[in-house]
């Protein structure tokens, strides 16, 4: 019987990494995808920009659009302050079972929330349902043309504070335009250009980091 890509990833990390150890799970998938089958994670060289994103800002709250295997929401969560909470938003129902189970084999399920939807769909309802004032630090990474109706829903739906650090990946490949015009242009945000390169390749990609500033 056939299986599907992330069914593989997650049998790689079954079979690679130590429960518990989330530097195992990280990298059981990072060589499934050099040495087996590529797949859309951030990867380890853009992971490296994540990471030090994120550990200088330390969030008490996080949000990622689009979670697919649950690999940078793997990155995310260990370097997370005690207390911390990343809320994770898939759309795809056999993604999301996948990344709770990389997610629990990695020993983060305490502070990860994986929620299955669409992000237009629950951006408005975040407040009311996670009890979320703000967050600190936001990673884009869902469908590139969402970026921008999505980074303005957060605005209006008062989810960002002044100082909230926004990544997002991809801005070159397969490219954002929109967002990165929005962001480079207004007087709302201070943004920064990372560059790097697609995951697993030498294509040329990177990250941009803005941070909102009310
Ligand atoms: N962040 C992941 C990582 O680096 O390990 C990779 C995410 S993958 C590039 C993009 C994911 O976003 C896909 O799994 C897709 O199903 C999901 N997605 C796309 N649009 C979405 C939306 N509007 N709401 C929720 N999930 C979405
Ligand atoms: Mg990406």
């Amino acid at each position: 019987t056939g299986t599907t890509r992330p069914q593989r990833l997650l049998r790689a990390v079954q079979e690679r990494a130590t429960r518990g150890d989330s530097e195992s799970v990280i990298a059981a998938i990072d060589h499934f995808c050099r040495h087996q089958e590529w797949a859309m994670n951030v990867g380890d060289e853009k992971g490296f920009i994540l990471d030090s994103v994120v550990s200088e800002v330390s969030p008490q709250t996080a949000l990622e659009l689009g979670t697919y295997c649950g690999y940078s929401t793997v990155r995310i969560a260990r370097l997370l302050p005690p207390g911390g909470h990343l809320i994770t938003l898939e759309f795809n129902p056999n993604y999301a079972a996948v990344a709770r189970q990389v997610i629990a084999w990695a020993g983060l399920e305490d502070m990860v929330q994986v929620v299955e939807g669409a992000s237009g769909d629950w951006i408005p309802h975040l407040r009311e349902h996670f009890g979320i004032e703000s967050f600190d630090f936001v990673f884009l990474d869902h469908w590139k043309e969402l970026y921008l109706p999505d980074i303005k829903l957060l605005e209006e739906c008062g989810l960002l504070r002044k100082g909230t650090v926004l990544l997002a990946d991809n801005v070159i490949c397969p490219g954002t335009p929109d967002y990165l015009e929005y962001v480079r242009k207004s007087q709302s945000y201070e943004s920064h250009y990372f560059g790097s390169h697609l995951e697993y390749t030498r294509a040329e990609d990177g990250l941009e980091k803005s941070v909102y500033l009310g």
